[in-house]
């Protein structure tokens, strides 16, 4: 730690909030220089949906080097490539009915977007985007403008403007219905909200505080779009790759988006590889008008074929994830219910699921407590004021149940700590 303190950027984070030096990791436990081991419902921010070190994908990975595989090719075609591409479209798109083309941008989620960004401001000839409160999309200008915390705007340096920030489902409150306010700012021609190329959103708002869009929210924005002539764009970046129990976290709400972001889980082990998927008549680019060095990761590529191969061929991983979820979200109501002088509230859906508390000290300090006890879980929201699990999907029953029992002693402690006594509840 201490060579990093000496020369890392302070701009490093979570080695702040996880204070050890990580040297090993299989399934769904890390292990640190000093042979301790951690419980990680952290999972990478969901990049690690099948764990660490999955030993199929991991045989996939070392035949592949041992065999001189390309490593490197641009967006060169490579074996690699034509298998991901094909068992992409076999395994995935095709029997969801699903009709795409795949765009390789930069390997990071940010770049992704930024890809859909500037394809729907080409194709619709406008510059605005509208995006929702609480969204985010990445740390790139483009990803950025689009993104709602004031803290990760600031960071830009200078204005972040050709975007419109609306309303996310349920910001003020249950009763009113904000697509109803959006389609008023779009059909009122004084209300200074021009016509935009598209429209951005995450179906769960994971970084912004597990803040769940109801289904008939997101069928009411589909078609606002479509009545607007605005592209709708899916960021299923954090919430994709079964996080919530299907492939695609829009599939029980029957959506069909013009283009979908994906990244973090795609190649299933760690490798940066991001995919902006393009409805056929949108792929309207000339060659090279958005290229990037880190296209096409054939690691990625390789990875990412078993993932399909192993755990979307059926629906059993789909299946699991139902199951443990609603085991997760036992527990959590039965915390919140337990200790109610912290004020909790659960939300999420699937594997993404977290409780808000109303003093944003008390997700902090379980965090680090439950660190303390051998558990690695992150906050999120604008004050960080949600605790947030994200376990690899594949967990055990007897790891996710270990893991919440970890959750609650760590909660009742960080009550003590924050001194905030059973007397307070109201
Ligand atoms: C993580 C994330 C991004 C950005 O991905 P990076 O790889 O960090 O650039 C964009 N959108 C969502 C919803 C994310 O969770």
């Amino acid at each position: 730690m201490q060579v990093i303190e000496q020369y890392e950027s302070v701009v490093r984070s979570y080695c702040n909030n996880f204070p050890t030096v990580f040297e090993k990791a299989v399934g769904s436990c890390l292990y640190d220089t000093e042979g301790r081991r951690y419980l990680d419902f952290f999972a990478g921010a969901s990049v690690l949906n099948y764990g660490h070190n999955h030993p199929a994908l991991k045989k996939k990975l070392i035949e592949y080097i041992e065999n001189d595989g390309i490593t490197h090719s641009l967006d060169m075609a490579s074996s690699a490539k034509v298998d991901f591409l094909q068992t992409f479209e076999d395994l995935i798109l095709k029997p969801r009915g699903m009709n795409y083309k795949v765009q390789f941008p930069g390997p990071a989620g940010t770049n992704s977007v930024e890809a859909a960004l500037k394809l729907a401001r080409k194709i619709k000839g406008r510059e605005k985007i509208i995006s929702f409160t609480n969204a985010f999309h990445g740390m790139t200008l483009g990803a950025l403008s689009v993104t709602g915390n004031a803290f990760k705007r600031s960071g830009a340096g200078l204005p972040l403007n050709y975007s419109d920030s609306m309303p996310y489902c349920g910001y003020f409150g249950e009763d009113v219905d904000t697509i109803e306010y959006l389609e008023r700012f779009l059909e009122d021609s004084g209300s200074g909200v021009d016509d935009s190329a598209a429209v951005i959103v995450e179906t769960i708002q994971a970084e912004g505080g597990i803040k769940v869009a109801e289904q008939k929210w997101l069928q009411d924005l589909q078609a606002l779009c479509r009545k607007h002539d605005m592209l709708f764009i899916v960021d299923d970046i954090q919430v994709g790759c079964g996080r919530t129990g299907p492939f695609f976290s829009f599939e029980e709400a029957g959506l069909d988006p013009d283009i979908i972001c994906l990244s973090k889980s795609l190649s299933g082990y760690g490798h940066p590889i991001a995919v902006t998927l393009l409805r056929p008549e949108l792929d309207q680019w000339e060659p090279g008008e958005h290229n990037g060095t880190f296209r096409g990761n054939n690691l990625a590529f390789v990875t990412a074929t078993e993932a399909f191969k192993q755990f979307w061929a059926d629906d059993k991983l789909t299946q699991e994830v139902k199951a443990k979820a609603e085991l997760v979200a036992q527990a959590l109501n039965k915390l919140v219910a337990q200790f109610p002088q912290a004020k909790g509230e659960v939300r999420g859906r699937g594997l993404l699921q977290g409780i808000a508390f109303e003093n944003a000290d008390i997700a902090g300090t379980v965090s680090a407590v439950a660190f303390e006890n051998g558990l690695i879980i992150e906050t999120s929201g604008p004050e960080g004021e949600v605790l947030k699990l994200l376990p690899p999907l594949t967990i055990t029953e007897a790891e996710l149940k270990e893991g919440l029992d970890i959750i609650e002693r760590s909660l009742g402690e960080a009550l003590k700590r924050l001194g905030i006594s059973s007397k307070e509840a109201v």
